[in-house]
């Protein structure tokens, strides 16, 4: 199979290294990707939300199938364009991956098919914003309805603090159009785990869970980021329990999806709150996961070809996917500044170094080449170091070890990926027996 993957950070150098295993795979293109998926395929110079070029290539290229990195593709199309032109895409329509375009969509689709999920309610005046926030009082989230990098929504803790959040969004426009309107949520109290599965019409098979940590700073402190590090099982989150939560949040949606007539087809990805009550939706998500799917994929042991190429088919493989027992662990490397105003252009080194220690491969994101042919960094999250482990601080250890011989002029990273496990709160005598 001839396949183009879409995309440029470090969830799509690591879908590539799964990709590049498949016998089944015979050309491997990359669009724009990064240093690190050259090694593996050939990467091609077109922006990923640029659909025309996209479709252009791929027919040139008599691509067999494409599969989407990240949402802003599919929010701007991407799958439409590829069935007008006879292509095969492993990933929703524009109308099913509004699940992740619109928060307040999303939480039309909760309501309408029963997802638990936190009251919202969406406004697009800051005035109505303000009054309402005064009166549901605080804590209280404030997020952008559009996409926004995953960096569109902020945690109040006071009243005061949210409603700068809105005039902030809303009238200065800081995250641009998409935070002309906003959802306006009740804050969740518990631990967050993120579950996928691949989805065709009412189908869901789970693929796995894995915890991502949003916040930059250890011990979840400071803003939120695109996620600093992953852990995959997540600790106390068992196969058991990963399929009650598909039952409760996942295949009523698709229900759903295929009633409205926009069904949908690809990897979902459920943001969760683990709370006292029972799981709730925080978001859905139309993709993978990253910083979760490099720890998620370093545990597959089956063949992700097949998988993705009847998703683009509209059903599901009867060949399970299978992983192995053992942990990962993804752990985000980024440039001083991140997420504000990342400093870029240092010289990276001892990439190779940490991949020869024991069960350590490092997955590229805001990397290039300079003029010199020497890796700097190009973005915030520059590379994750991830690492597989017969228990979670054996992977702990390795990825670590792999951070540490890893250097450039500010690099920053969070020292707790992976420390915490689960509160005892949220999980069942059997579930914490098992930690
Ligand atoms: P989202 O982009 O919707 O995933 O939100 C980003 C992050 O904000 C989530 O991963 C949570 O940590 C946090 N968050 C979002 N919604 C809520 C909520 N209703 N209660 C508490 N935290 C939330």
């Amino acid at each position: 199979m001839r396949v183009l993957l879409v995309g440029s950070g470090g969830r799509e150098h690591a879908l590539a290294a799964t990709l590049a295993r498949s016998p089944r795979l015979t050309a491997l293109f990359i669009a724009p990707g990064n240093p690190g998926t050259a090694e593996l395929g050939t990467n091609v110079a077109i922006g990923a939300s640029d659909v025309p070029a996209l479709i252009t290539f791929a027919k040139e290229q008599q691509v067999d199938l494409i599969v989407p990195g990240p949402e802003a593709p599919l929010v701007a199309g991407l799958a439409d364009a590829c069935e007008a032109a006879g292509l095969a895409c492993a990933g929703p329509t524009q109308a099913a991956a509004r699940l992740e375009g619109s928060k307040s969509f999303s939480k039309e689709v909760c309501y309408a098919a029963g997802v638990p999920t936190a009251r919202g309610e969406r406004f697009t005046s800051a005035d109505a914003a303000i009054t309402y926030i005064a009166e549901r009082g605080a804590p209280i989230v404030v997020k952008a309805d559009g996409l926004a990098a995953g960096k569109g929504v902020v945690v109040a803790q006071t009243v005061a603090e949210a409603q700068d959040a809105v005039r902030e969004m809303m009238t200065e426009g800081s995250m641009g159009d998409a935070g002309r309107s906003v959802v306006i949520e009740d804050c969740l109290v518990g631990e967050e785990v993120s579950l996928f599965a691949f989805c065709s019409g009412e189908t869901a098979m789970l693929i796995g869970a894995a915890q991502d940590h949003k916040r930059i700073g250890d011990g979840d402190t400071g803003p939120n980021t695109g996620g600093m590090g992953a852990v995959s099982p997540p600790r106390g989150f068992d196969r058991t329990a990963q399929e009650a939560a598909l039952d409760l949040v996942v295949r009523p949606m698709l229900k759903e999806m295929v009633r409205r007539g926009t069904p949908f087809r690809g990897v979902i990805f459920a943001g969760l709150m683990l709370t006292e009550t029972g799981p709730q939706l925080i978001e859905y998500n139309v993709r993978f996961g990253d910083p979760e799917a490099q720890a998620l994929l370093l545990r597959l042991t089956s063949d992700l070809l097949p998988a993705l190429a009847a998703l683009a088919e509209d059903r599901l493989d009867t060949t399970p996917v299978t992983f192995s027992d053992q942990a990962a662990i993804s752990i985000v490397m980024a440039a001083r500044g991140y997420p504000a105003k990342p400093e870029t252009g240092a010289v990276i080194s001892g990439i190779a170094d940490a991949e020869a220690l024991d069960g350590v491969r490092v997955f590229q994101a805001g990397t290039k080449e300079n003029a010199a042919r020497e890796l700097v960094v190009a973005g915030g999250r520059v590379l994750s170091v991830c690492a597989l482990g017969d228990t979670v601080q054996q992977a702990r250890e390795r990825a670590y070890a792999g951070v540490k011989a890893i250097s450039w002029d500010g690099a920053a990273w969070r020292t707790d990926i992976g420390a915490r496990a689960l509160s005892r709160r949220t999980l069942t005598d059997e579930q914490w027996n098992r930690i």
